[in-house]
């Protein structure tokens, strides 16, 4: 099978390796890819946004399947215009993609299925949000409708707050995104990522992540995409995962599919565990990055019929072997990330590449004159596995420490929680 990637970050990384461990695979192409996807697959520039522009490639290097990492070309259609050109996708469709393109969507998909997440209304302009607001009370949380890159997210722990984010998102600070907002109950208690592979009608369990979004220790400071990850996350039992199973991930592809929208792909559900259960905090159409990093590194099963049988709509058979370590990962970031990463400093990874048990994927990397440079914001993302978080954590650090990279940060911290 010849397979076309779209992306280029530590995620599509992390694919591009299992990928490449099938006996199935022809030739893995990634649009664009990066200098580490390059160990495993041929790199290509394509438009992506023009849809033509895939599908002739497809066609020109026989591709029998077309693997979408990121969400922006799923909420943009991209799976859409292959499956109108007979090519296989794995990836939702424009219209079930709102469950990550639009909260409101999701939001309304749960009161419809009686599916628990927080108490909500949907609002389209400021007065009667702040109206709303004034009656329930911080802390309350205030999310653009749209996507907003992370940034959309305000848990406002004071009236001001509040207020503020209502007027940012109003006055276009999230553009298009903020043209709606869903202001929200707040929850408390521990998060969890559970993935799923859906085929349209079924979803078939994978298994859980813990991520670290805030950029500094203790979980203080900005947002980011991610700045480490753990798999599995302990919490997230047997039990607990029919219970979200049962009550949140059946319903909503059953609803979806009653709604003319079935979902196919993976189904990254954001879960906060509060003293009345499990509960839904968003959806994700795509693998989480850094979560697809840990993932990848303990699915023992081959990732590609998986991949496949979702793109086709059959899951029926689909079996799923993890390894019972954890994975844990760091990821080493551009100086001043993530507000405006430094670009262009050197990275070497001789020493890092020596040592047994350390798995590397590259993000935001590049090439210039032959040498590895820092390209983004989150530039690598430094694995390691253990028969414990403490095992796992102290590999991925081994790494780290070895990168030759002055100016890169990190957070030394990973797993924290799960210690
Ligand atoms: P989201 O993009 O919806 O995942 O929101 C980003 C982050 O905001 C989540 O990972 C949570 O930490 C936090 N958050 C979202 N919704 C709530 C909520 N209803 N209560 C408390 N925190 C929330």
């Amino acid at each position: 099978m010849n397979v076309l990637l779209i992306g280029s970050g530590g995620r599509e990384h992390a694919l591009a390796w299992k990928l490449a461990q099938s006996p199935l695979l022809g030739t893995l192409f990634c649009a664009p890819g990066n200098p580490g996807i390059a160990d495993e697959a041929t790199n290509v520039v394509l438009d992506i946004s023009n849809h033509q522009a895939v599908i002739d490639f497809c066609r020109l290097q026989n591709i029998s399947l077309v693997i979408v990492g990121p969400e922006a070309p799923l909420v943009d259609g991209i799976a859409d215009s292959l499956r109108a050109a007979n090519i296989s996708v794995f990836g939702p469709s424009q219209a079930a993609s709102q469950l990550e393109g639009s909260k409101g969507f999701t939001k309304d998909l749960c009161a419809k299925y009686n599916i628990p997440t927080a108490a909500y209304q949907r609002f389209n302009n400021a007065p009667k949000a702040k109206a709303y607001i004034r009656a329930q009370g911080a802390p309350i949380v205030i999310k653009a409708d749209g996507l907003a890159a992370g940034k959309g997210v305000t848990v406002a722990m004071t009236m001001a707050e509040a207020m503020d984010a209502i007027d940012d998102c109003f006055e276009g600070a999230f553009g298009e995104a903020g043209a709606e907002v869903v202001v929200e109950e707040y929850l408390e208690g521990p998060e969890i990522s559970f993935f799923c592979l859906c085929d349209g009608k079924i979803a078939v369990p994978m298994t859980s992540a813990q991520d670290h979004k805030r950029v500094g220790e203790g979980d203080t400071g900005p947002n980011t995409g991610g700045m480490g990850a753990y798999s599995p996350a302990p919490l997230f039992d047997a039990e607990m995962q029919a219970d979200v199973m049962k009550r949140i991930i059946e319903p909503t592809m059953h609803g979806m599919a009653e709604m003319g929208n079935p979902f196919s792909g993976v189904l990254f559900c954001g879960i906060m565990v509060t003293e009345d259960g499990p509960k839904l905090i968003e959806y994700n159409v795509r693998f989480g990055d850094p979560e697809c990093e840990v993932l990848m590194l303990r699915l023992e099963s081959d990732l590609l019929p998986l991949l496949k049988a979702s793109a086709d709509n059959d899951l029926t058979d689909a079996k799923l072997k993890w390894s019972d370590d954890t994975a844990l990962t760091v990821v080493m970031c551009a100086p001043n990330y993530p507000a405006t990463p430094q670009k262009g400093s050197k990275i070497d990874l001789e020493t890092v590449s020596t040592i047994s048990g350390v798995k590397i994927f590259h993000a935001g990397t590049a090439l210039k004159d032959g040498a590895l440079i820092a390209n983004g914001g989150r530039v690598l993302a430094v694995c390691g596995s253990g028969s414990t978080v403490k095992e796992a954590q102290s590999k991925a650090y081994e790494g780290v420490k070895a990168v030759n990279w002055p100016e890169g940060f990190y957070r030394s911290d990973i797993g924290w929680r799960a210690l």
